[in-house]
């Protein structure tokens, strides 16, 4: 925020936006079933804040059908033209802010920053991937060609993607999957994640305002076993774009590769089991600030969240003891409260399993500390109180708890490569944040660790588009990261025209 007066503005502007809310699949031609689904505000279950309608199997070979039919026109429109509809869609996402923080406060249960953060990141996507389709899509590349012939490398669509994508980040990963795809020339069938359909329908909608055409964009909201199984073992499609758990990229890994079509790109960006690294030289002010943020921002519920805290035994005692202060301050409640610093998780679900994670962890490791909750102001809301525990080693933890849990580890002076080898042993690769005050330690640390986004000295929260190309790799991705220079590469093919100059006349 610039002033107050900018806060006050925006308030409004989100306070006037309070849903209901609704989706549903937006295929042209299909036959819409009428059963619906409510959504409840994780805040306050009580509150219902919309209502969609989901695909079905005949919803989907109707999307596919018409994506096929669509794509090879679409390819063929110029990238310029492409990219002004992507600038206008992010002009439009602007001119909308106050209705799309409101969805995110309200359907995911993002606290207001987080929310406004969303939203501009969803406007960033569009405007750098307009920027890449003018440089990468714009023009072929002439390649160095012997005498008596041209030869020139075009990019093209490669036909009909499924985008599939989180609840965590409904709508700027939604926004960001689905703007590569298109921009690329390909047509998109996109499904949200079945917790914010809300989101990704008013996402798709505003698309197709900004001209994206209809068929070449259509929408199914739909559970992932159903809807999601669905699309993806199409022998129809290209190529899919997922962004969620690994559990769930496995399990499109195989469904890909069982059917037969078009030998099938999957894109995958997935989950983490992310550490922080604090040498005694980091300072404690800092470092704590940071791990709070790292940890509990978002409800631990961003895919680069801290899990664990590696912290050097000489200053653990005191950092330890910041810790357990810095917990008791915490205000867990209402997301639409600029004085709350955590708002729920995401459903009941999420909340049952974390739940247990934590009965594990009191029964077998030491608690640091654990906020207050307000019952008169949690009590109707998916709420969970930020834990910090301590831990002898790695071995304790299971897959991607995701949620406001921190767990911390002390490591001894001379120790730094078991360190490593504890984090790159978890097999995943997402973030890791170093702090401490010696550069060779940074330097050694980037070099060894086998992760695709290593913060220095600063919280792990941050992925600005065209900034810090964020994504991981082994368990966390497939590389390649989204808003960086590369990621429009993997939704597109490669074709080459060889001409014989001598032939001409
Ligand atoms: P999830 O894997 O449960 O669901 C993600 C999407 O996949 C949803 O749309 C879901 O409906 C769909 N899906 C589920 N089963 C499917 C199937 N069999 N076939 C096709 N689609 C299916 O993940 P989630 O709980 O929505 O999101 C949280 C996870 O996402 C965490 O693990 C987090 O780390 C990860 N994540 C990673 C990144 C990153 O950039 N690496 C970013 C955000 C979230």
């Amino acid at each position: 925020f610039s002033n107050e007066d900018d806060i006050r503005q925006l308030a409004e502007e989100i306070n006037a936006h309070k849903g209901p809310w609704k989706a549903a699949p937006l295929v042209p031609g299909a036959k819409i079933g009428k059963e619906t689904v409510k959504v409840t505000d994780p805040a306050d279950h009580r509150r219902v804040v919309g209502e969609w309608i989901g695909g079905d199997e005949s919803v989907v070979d109707t999307a596919i059908g018409n994506a096929v039919a669509a794509q090879p026109d679409w390819d063929r429109v110029p990238a310029e033209q492409r990219a002004q509809i992507a600038e206008r869609a992010a002009e439009m996402i602007e001119a909308k802010r106050g209705e799309f923080v409101a969805m995110c406060v309200r359907e995911a249960g993002k606290t207001l920053p987080d929310a406004i953060a969303e939203v501009r990141e969803a406007a960033d996507f569009c405007r750098y991937y307009a920027g890449m389709t003018r440089k990468l899509f714009g023009q072929p590349e002439d390649m160095p060609s012997p005498t008596g012939e041209t030869n020139r490398l075009f990019l093209n669509g490669r036909g009909v993607f499924v985008c599939i994508s989180p609840w965590n980040f409904p709508l700027a990963i939604f926004m960001g999957e689905v703007m590569a795809a298109v921009l690329s020339g390909n047509a998109v069938v996109a499904k949200p994640a079945e917790q914010t359909s809300l989101i990704g329908y008013a996402a798709v909608k505003l698309l197709h305002e900004a001209g994206v055409p209809e068929k070449v964009l259509q929408f199914i909201p739909g559970d992932g076993a159903s809807v999601g199984a669905t699309l993806t073992k199409d022998p129809r499609i290209a190529g899919v774009a997922f962004t969620g758990s690994t559990e769930t990229a496995w399990a499109i890994n195989k469904t890909l590769a069982a059917r037969k079509g078009p030998i099938a790109t999957l894109i995958a960006e997935t989950g983490g089991q992310n550490a922080m690294i604090a040498d005694s030289s980091a300072l404690p002010e800092q470092l704590v600030k940071d791990v709070m943020a790292s940890a509990f921002g978002s409800a631990g519920q961003r895919c680069s969240a801290a899990r664990i805290l590696f912290i050097q035994e000489d200053v653990a005692d005191r950092v330890i003891e910041m810790l357990a202060g810095a917990i008791d301050e915490l205000k867990v409640g209402d997301p639409g409260l600029l004085s709350t610093d955590v708002g729920p998780v995401i459903d009941h679900e999420a909340l049952d399993g974390l739940q247990k994670h934590i009965d594990r962890m009191n029964r077998e490791a030491k608690l640091i500390r654990k906020a207050r909750l307000d019952e008169t102001v949690t009590g109707h809301g998916t709420f969970l109180a930020p834990h910090a525990f301590e831990i002898p080693s790695l071995d304790m933890l299971e897959r991607e708890e995701f949620g406001p849990i921190l767990h911390v580890v002390r490591w001894k002076s001379g120790e730094l490569d078991k360190v490593l080898a504890q984090i790159n042993a978890t097999g995943y690769g997402l973030t890791l944040g170093i702090h401490s005050r010696i550069d060779d330690t940074i330097a050694y640390v980037q070099k060894h660790a086998r992760v695709g986004n290593c913060y220095a000295n600063r919280n792990q929260v941050g992925a600005v588009v065209g900034v810090q190309p964020f994504g991981g790799e082994g368990l966390s991705g497939t590389g390649f990261k989204a808003g960086g220079p590369h990621y429009m590469l993997r939704f597109a093919t490669e074709r080459v025209l060889t001409v014989n100059t001598t032939a001409a006349g």
